[in-house]
């Protein structure tokens, strides 16, 4: 892994001041001070110097070398110094770089003009190299610290919406069904208990589906269990088809078994429901010759309605649609039962 200053900075992580760089950018028309400082920063193994001489260009060269701390002449020919930092404070690449202004005097109102304009120190040319070089650490300190919190902040939120789709994706898989698709057991507990208080408070019907593949032993025992498999799914795809509403709910039971919960759904709407998947199922024409119902796979469904009262729970739901599924295992399969009500 690259282990470079910059790629740490990047990560956000801490860089010791001895380990960084430090840019620096003198913006002055003399070419002689130009010199001069570029000497007196000589000796200094942390500081790269790069000088501008022309103000029009010192914004592009600014913006292209990312200097840690900018040495700006007040008096240029063209456009004046202040008038450059004003314009460094409005460009997003240059906006916090500090700026130490290299003025030819000690002046009050010169002084008030550069801070307010947003410089960050005030030098008076030439400065003496110890005290030049202070400064210059100084600002460039601050301002690597500043850009490393950012980068921190950066990263953080970053691992941070990594880490919500990570959860999102597994809350998804922690409720779906591996084979199928379909929602899992889990789920269908989790929103059965949900639908059935809200009944109760609402006083509404809910009702609940139990689905049986029929002689689907023999099945596998004739085509394998990756046919098995197969057919698993085709029965799920056709359920989740017939099952329009957006609250309903298709789940696997688990084995060859399933459940579709039809909250604010009554009886004769959930019999409807189920005749609809049971005909699907047999309309699928999915061979089965050892079938007792024919030569197409087939399911058996018992359907209960509720009308939730302060006694009981979901589970009373599932045991009479298991009642409801028994009967119709028992009188040939291949039917739809809700003769037994609550
Ligand atoms: P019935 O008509 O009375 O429902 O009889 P059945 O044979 O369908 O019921 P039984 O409970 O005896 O057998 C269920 C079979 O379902 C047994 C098992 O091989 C098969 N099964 C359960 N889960 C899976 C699965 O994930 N994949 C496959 N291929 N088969 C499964
Ligand atoms: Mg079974
Ligand atoms: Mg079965």
């Amino acid at each position: 892994m690259d282990n470079s200053p910059d790629m740490r900075i990047e990560l956000g992580l801490h860089i010791p001041d001895d380990e960084r760089k430090i840019m620096v950018l003198l913006v002055d028309d003399q070419p002689m001070v130009g010199e001069a400082i570029r000497r007196a920063l000589l000796n200094d193994p942390h500081i790269d110097f790069h000088y501008c001489e022309y103000a029009d260009n010192a914004l592009a060269v600014a913006e292209k070398t990312r200097p840690t701390v900018i040495l700006q002449d007040l008096v240029m020919p063209g456009v004046d110094g202040l008038t450059l930092v004003r314009q460094y404070r409005s460009n997003l690449v240059t906006a916090n770089i500090p700026v130490i202004v290299l003025s030819t005097r000690e002046d009050a109102e010169v002084k008030r003009d550069a801070f307010a304009a947003g410089v960050n120190d005030y030098l008076v040319k030439v400065p003496e190299t110890i005290e030049m070089i202070a400064r210059i650490r100084y600002h460039a300190r601050a301002y690597n610290n500043m850009l490393q919190r950012d980068a921190a902040y950066r990263a953080l939120r970053e691992s941070q919406q990594q880490l919500q789709k990570t959860n999102f994706e597994l809350q998804r898989l922690t409720n779906t069904d591996g084979l199928t698709g379909i929602a899992n057991r889990r789920y269908l507990d989790e929103y059965l208990s949900a639908e059935w208080r809200r009944a109760r408070r609402e006083q509404k019907e809910i009702s609940l589906l139990l689905i049986d593949i029929d002689n689907f032993k023999s099945y596998n025992d004739t085509y394998g269990h990756v046919v098995g498999d197969h057919a698993l799914k085709q029965v799920a795809h056709v359920m989740e088809t017939n099952i329009l509403r957006s609250t309903d709910l298709c789940t696997r039971y688990g084995g060859e078994e399933f459940a579709v919960v039809l909250p604010a759904t009554g009886r004769h709407g959930a019999i409807v429901a189920a005749d609809k998947i049971c005909k699907a199922v047999e309309a699928l024409k999915i061979p089965h010759e050892q079938s007792s119902t024919g030569e197409w796979l087939t399911v058996s469904i018992g359907v209960a309605s509720i009308v939730p009262q302060a006694e009981g729970g979901p589970d009373d739901l599932i045991s009479l649609a298991d009642k409801n599924l028994y009967q119709a295992k028992s009188t040939g399969k291949n039917r739809v039962v809700s003769d037994i009500t609550a």
